[in-house]
């Protein structure tokens, strides 16, 4: 069961809770919809296992419906995926044409359910094209994408905009990522459940017996990244950072932990070139993760042994693992790439870096200065309450849907 709004109040304080009472208040007895297309797995689910529960608890009447489609269907979208995050490929016709029957045939099986909703938010491509089947429908509808849309291949955003562009309104994680639609475009940035597995308060005893139990010495510096072994995450360049700054601190410690080899085979190819690169260095831990229940738990333990975190990506998204490691109270060393400079303010909350030397320069900084490595993870720590927590992606959502509700008041919908 999820934890009720009142167990954040220990952690944001009762004025944010009390604030988010106020805002759902004209939304009292509202009817939303969630739609998106798994119920487990991925960041979206994430997010929504907690939004629904905490929309009910405001006062809505809120509900979470999951599309269904086949293998092509799936195979479609994630060619859709992969283009508009920039890969040169594209869906064939006859493919677009199974993505919109499959569409078709969950506008039919949830046609209740949306027409009588007073606001819809339809999570990425997947279920995109259900809103053509509702030329009738009553309430607001919102196209929340999640993924990075900030260089699509063309032909398919083309093509997909045309699904979206008849939505009220559109949200997207980060400013990089917004298109120009011909509705509302609002950036709402991702954030972490402060009392998930991944990021609640763990004791010294724990956060020890994990890192002594994959071989690190738990009172020796270590540096932590937690990222699935992918080139864009650069962990040859991090191994290259920890090199270069251990000629200054030669008990400095490296962990790199991650899942997600299993099913990629890029991911694999990844993983050997890392083991191969860290086999003879003993201060180096390479740590596969599987992706069971215990694995966001050691995430958690590994993230608060860490003195340093680091995401020394070439390419990111949001970078969710560096606001998990700011919100454990650790500066973050983040490549200069995506939602990380959103994230590390340079010289406050982290450091910027573009190469392993310049990464390993700031490693040996914060090595060296510990009241200042101390006073940056502080700061980080208040920056990822202000700004990356759940309860403020709720009161955005819900700033969101009174935006909407007030135009729909003053044009045809009363709640
Ligand atoms: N993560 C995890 N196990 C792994 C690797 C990553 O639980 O082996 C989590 C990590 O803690 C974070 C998310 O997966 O919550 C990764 O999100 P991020 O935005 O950092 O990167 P992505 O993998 O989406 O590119």
């Amino acid at each position: 069961m999820s934890p009720r709004l009142e167990s954040y109040v220990p952690v944001v304080g009762r004025s944010v809770i009390d604030q988010l009472e106020q805002l759902a208040r004209p939304l009292h007895g509202a009817r939303v919809v969630h739609v998106n297309s798994t119920r487990v797995g991925g960041g979206v689910a994430e997010i929504l296992e907690k939004m629904v529960p905490f929309m009910n608890e405001l006062g809505m009447e809120a509900s979470w419906e999951v599309i269904e489609g086949d293998q092509t269907f799936y195979a479609t979208t994630k060619t859709f995926h992969n283009a508009l995050q920039g890969e040169p490929v594209a869906p064939v016709n006859r493919e677009l044409q199974h993505y919109e029957d499959m569409n078709a045939a969950n506008a039919q099986r949830l046609g209740t359910t949306l027409r009588q909703a007073d606001f819809v938010f339809i999570h990425d491509p997947q279920p995109a094209a259900l809103l053509s089947r509702f030329p009738d429908r009553r309430g607001r509808w919102i196209w929340r994408c999640h993924i990075d849309l900030s260089h699509p291949s063309r032909p398919v955003w083309k093509y997909l905009r045309g699904q979206v562009a008849g939505y009220d309104a559109s949200v997207f994680s980060l400013p990089d990522f917004a298109q120009v639609l011909p509705h509302p475009v609002f950036i709402i940035p991702p954030s972490i459940d402060p009392l998930s597995e991944k990021n609640i308060e763990l004791s010294q005893e724990e956060v020890r017996a994990t890192v002594a139990g994959v071989g690190i010495n738990p009172d020796r510096p270590l540096v932590v990244q937690i990222s699935r072994f992918d080139r864009f995450k650069d962990p040859l360049g991090v191994i290259n950072s920890y090199l270069l700054a251990s000629r200054f601190a030669p008990e400095l410690q490296l962990v790199l932990a991650g899942g997600g080899a299993s099913d990629d085979p890029e991911g694999e190819t990844v993983l050997e070139e890392v083991n191969r690169t860290a086999a003879d260095l003993p201060g180096v831990c390479v740590l596969p993760l599987p992706t069971t229940e215990t694995s966001p738990r050691i995430v958690n333990a590994l993230q608060r042994a860490a003195d340093i975190i680091m995401q020394k990506s070439l390419r990111e998204g949001f970078g969710l693992t560096v606001t998990e490691g700011m919100w454990k109270g650790r500066p973050v060393i983040g490549g200069n790439a995506g939602g990380i400079r959103l994230q590390v303010v340079n010289h406050q909350t982290g450091f910027l870096v573009d190469t392993p030397e310049g990464a390993a320069l700031r490693i040996r900084y914060l090595l060296f200065n510990e009241e200042e490595r101390l006073r940056m993870g502080e700061r980080a720590r208040e920056f990822v309450r202000e700004n990356f927590l759940i309860t403020r992606h709720l009161r955005e959502y819900l700033t969101l849907m009174v935006a909407l509700h007030h135009k729909t008041v003053q044009g045809r919908i009363e709640l």
